[in-house]
């Protein structure tokens, strides 16, 4: 008998149909014996519609900020219907089943509202509730705040949930399902070859999801990485008995030391922006990183490029897309405080990335990866290195030839 934490994602609950199969999947594991706690996404596209109504009401006025609590409580509903209703679908099996709002187990967060961080979950009572044979069915993306009010985990954070509430636990394994059958060593929708990986280490999976790899939510492998608890990520479409072995993210295992890339990740939502003759002395990159931060806007790749003769620099820095507005908006207004002449910015770039563990001791992957480019007339724009992943920030146009090419040129298709 084990304890298990099992994730569905918004396509698994999309209808009735796939929450009844759901409840189909979730039997088999509490019928083998062990202690079930399932933790549910919203139906698919529930989440956006929500979102959708509250910036509505939000345009009626442009007095500033959006009214983040009210939107908290708002868009974490969808994540309350699909916790009931697996609840009942459960129960008319046969089976003992309750479903948990975020307040109720508690899971207790910060007040950042919209991006909340989970400070503690203790539940000694769904610890006896699991302990007495009764499946729970747990209501992902949502937390509570001290001062009572709901609070939501970011976009995608049932992952989070799903992996925090297994840490409580103490759960022997947490198995998240989704629409795909595991990690692939690239977007299979773009190189038909990519391969499924049977295993890929936190550090891999951290900087693959970061970059851009939609599977889990960055901060749900953080989470699993600093509590050394393994996921395994695996689908909830598949036939029944089919295998289903997914991939397991876990600590590095021995033979992964032999495989130098694990995967490339590529987004499109990157923007570029570049300061031109900025003065060339010291405190400068710092000013420009400041009034970043100030407007909240995070900052990604940087170059710095340096003009000898007139003392002069030109910085390129890369931001989200979302951002680019923001960002050029509090560089405008920092304009004199900088010292800078004039803002250029180009929204249609991508980077594209490459990570492995394997980085740390083989040479050549930089050689190899360039090379590639090269060859397909790829110009690299900026380049941004950490000691298991170097990013490439290009045309977005030249996005998909990009994987192909470095798909192909690290043997990404076999095993
Ligand atoms: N329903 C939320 C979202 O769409 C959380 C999740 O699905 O993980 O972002
Ligand atoms: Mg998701």
């Amino acid at each position: 008998m084990a304890r298990i934490v099992m994730k569905f994602g918004g396509t698994s609950v999309a209808n009735l149909d796939r929450i009844r199969h759901v409840a189909g999947l979730v039997a088999a594991e509490a019928e083998a014996g062990n202690e079930v706690a399932v933790v549910v996404s919203a139906m698919s596209g529930e989440t956006n519609r929500l979102v959708a109504f509250v910036d509505a009401l939000d345009a009626d006025s442009n007095d500033g900020g959006a009214i983040e609590d009210e939107y908290d409580h708002i868009v974490a509903s969808g994540e309350q219907v699909t916790s009931g209703l697996l609840a009942i679908a459960l129960r008319r099996r046969g089976l003992k089943a309750r479903s948990w709002l975020g307040w109720q187990i508690p899971l207790m967060t910060d007040f950042a509202y919209s991006k909340a961080r989970i400070s503690g979950i203790q539940s000694p009572a769904m610890d006896e509730s699991l302990k007495s044979g009764t499946i729970g069915v747990v209501a992902g993306f949502q937390g509570i705040t001290s001062d009572n009010r709901i609070s939501t985990l970011g976009r995608g954070g049932s992952d989070t949930s799903a992996v925090a509430i297994a840490v409580a636990l103490k759960a022997d394994r947490c198995d998240i399902y989704t629409d795909v059958d595991g990690i692939y060593t690239t977007d299979p929708r773009i190189v038909k070859e990519a391969r499924r990986l049977d295993r890929i280490s936190f550090e891999e999976m951290l900087e693959l999801a970061s970059l851009g790899a939609k599977v889990l939510q960055t901060r749900s492998v953080e989470l699993a990485m600093n509590n050394d608890l393994p996921i395994r990520v695996l689908t909830s479409m598949a036939e029944d008995g089919t295998p289903n072995p997914g991939t397991l993210v876990c600590n590095e295992v021995n033979d992964m030391e032999e495989r130098v890339v694990s995967g490339v990740a590529y987004s499109r939502d990157e923007a570029q922006i570049t300061l031109l003759a900025l003065k060339d002395q010291p405190g400068m990159v710092a000013k420009v990183t400041a009034a970043m931060a100030q407007a909240n806007v995070i900052v990604d790749m940087i170059v710095q490029g340096i003009s000898r003769a007139d003392n002069a620099a030109n910085l390129t820095f890369t931001v989200g897309s979302r951002d680019l507005e923001k960002a050029i908006a509090a560089l405008e207004a920092a304009k004199d405080e900088i010292g800078f002449e004039a803002i250029k910015s180009d929204d249609n770039v991508s980077k594209v990335s490459v990570v492995g563990i394997g980085m740390r001791s083989h040479t050549g992957v930089a050689q190899t990866m360039f090379e590639a480019l090269a060859d397909r007339n790829i110009n690299v724009e900026v380049i941004a290195t950490s000691e298991i992943k170097i990013s490439v920030l290009i045309d977005s146009e030249y996005t998909e030839l990009a994987v192909r090419a470095l798909h192909a040129a690290f043997e990404l298709e076999k095993a």
